[in-house]
């Protein structure tokens, strides 16, 4: 073999299919070998006693640029990202939506040298508006479509989300569906404000599982009726898992997406934290045995993927105005790859299952696949570096985004992503990001180009 750009040397490679010692040769970006040979290169990097794996590729992420720059932006988002071993993301903003084959292209200029890792983005669907063939063909990632009007979006009714689901269907196009009951949310609402509820507890009977629950069989029904494919955001509990997993058995191209704030936090924190534990649905985990059962529907492939519904605001942000009016959702694109390192050392996954919740199946779902989410030659050399025996304490400050702190602060977590490559580029080394804007834009499945 003539000599390659980069090799890395005598590590433990880890993907889903298993782990081997093995080096890896990296040029012009893409993996070129990963065996037993060793590669002559023109810089070489030591990984004894390192695992080697896939980078994350994190798709429900919200970076609020354009839109909400004071809550996060891209250089910010992506660089918390890089350092936390994250090298590709689906990115979507609800303050300033793509709705449009032209609000996409406007983006997609914008973002230009402002990305630290590579990005697709995702549309926003409208009740009765979207071009979803035009938006496909495009090159968004997927379409998010909320059941539930919640940060300006409109939600759409049955009616709505069934047009909706057979033109994707027919484009061939993939959903993020955010599940809550309109008509349930709302009429709870009513009832609280009437009751003059101003505490953190009322986000508990507001989005309640109900809500979710009902959200979700009507989804996955026209789902499957259409033969749309799709994906439930942010499954909150096993209950909301089991419906999921009848309509897949039925025939629903369906996944479920988990997050690890359903997993690690647990439902009575609101009372504690308040607006820190706004966002929705909410936790509903209420016992240890809540979260080892999360983890085994993840490890069985109930959950298709893990995801950080990456939602900043800041500290000031999230104490500015009582319990309705605070902004939803948590950071989270510094923490998930740890939280996932950390179950694997714990037990609760193998190591292969990061590798395939957090960078196969979704980078699959998206259509990011094989280029993305897999370590193997004529993939992108997108590669993290990971000592698996250092121990070490989340910490609000040491947090990235805009946002400034973690709801896993002071959180003792097992592994340490030590370097992080996107297409064989050093992006960050030892939780310090390197990134010089150098993220690509990635397509979706629909674009032709
Ligand atoms: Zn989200």
């Amino acid at each position: 073999m003539p000599e390659v750009d980069l090799a890395i040397l005598g590590g433990t490679v880890v993907t889903p299919a298993g782990r081997r010692s093995a080096n890896i040769a990296v040029d012009g970006g893409v993996i070129r070998s990963v065996g037993s040979e060793r590669p002559a290169a023109r810089r070489n990097v030591d990984a004894t006693g390192l695992l080697v794996m896939p980078g994350g590729v994190d798709t429900h992420v919200h970076l609020m640029d354009p839109g909400s720059t004071d809550r996060e932006d891209f250089p910010t988002g992506t660089s918390a990202a890089a350092a936390a071993g994250v090298t590709t993301i689906v990115e979507h903003s609800h303050g300033q939506p793509v709705r449009t084959v032209d609000d996409l292209r406007a983006k997609r200029d914008y973002l230009a040298g402002r990305s630290n890792v590579d990005f697709g983005l995702a549309a926003h669907a409208w009740p009765g508006q979207t071009d979803v063939a035009g938006l496909w063909a495009a090159g968004v990632s997927f379409f998010k479509v909320f059941t539930c009007t919640t940060h300006g979006v409109p939600g759409h009714s049955a009616a709505a989300l069934r047009d909706h689901f057979e033109a994707s269907a027919l484009a061939g196009a993939v959903s993020l569906v955010h599940c809550e009951d309109e008509s349930l949310t709302e009429a709870a609402e009513m009832l609280l404000r009437d009751q003059g509820r101003r505490d953190p507890g009322l986000l508990l009977d507001w989005r309640s599982v109900t809500a979710e629950l009902v959200a979700v069989a009507v989804a996955a029904l026209l789902v499957r009726r259409t033969g749309a494919r799709a994906t439930i955001a942010h499954v909150s509990n096993q209950e909301v898992a089991d419906y999921v997993r009848a309509e897949r058995m039925r025939g629903a191209r369906l996944a479920a997406e988990a997050c690890p704030q359903y997993f690690l936090l647990r439902e009575d924190e609101v009372h504690e934290h308040g607006s820190l534990r706004k966002f929705t649905p909410p936790a509903r985990a209420r016992i240890d045995d809540d979260e080892a059962q999360l983890w085994r529907l993840l490890r069985e492939g109930v959950f298709s993927h893990m995801s950080s519904d990456h939602a900043p605001s800041t500290l000031d942000q999230k104490g500015d105005g009582d319990i309705w009016d605070v902004h939803f959702g948590l950071p989270g694109l510094d923490s998930t790859m740890s939280i996932l390192l950390d179950a694997a050392a714990r037990g609760h996954l193998a190591y292969e299952d990061v590798a395939r919740v957090y960078s196969e199946a979704p980078a699959k779902q998206y259509g990011l696949w094989p280029r993305k989410g897999r370590l193997a030659p004529g993939a992108d050399a997108d590669l993290i570096l990971i000592d698996p025996t250092t121990t070490r304490i989340l910490r609000n400050e040491d947090v990235i985004s805009k946002a400034g702190w973690t709801p896993f602060d002071s959180r003792a977590v097992s592994g340490r992503v030590v370097q992080t490559y996107l297409r064989g580029e050093l992006v960050a080394e030892n939780g310090i990001p390197l990134g010089a804007g150098s993220g690509r834009f990635l397509s979706g499945a629909g674009s032709a180009s």
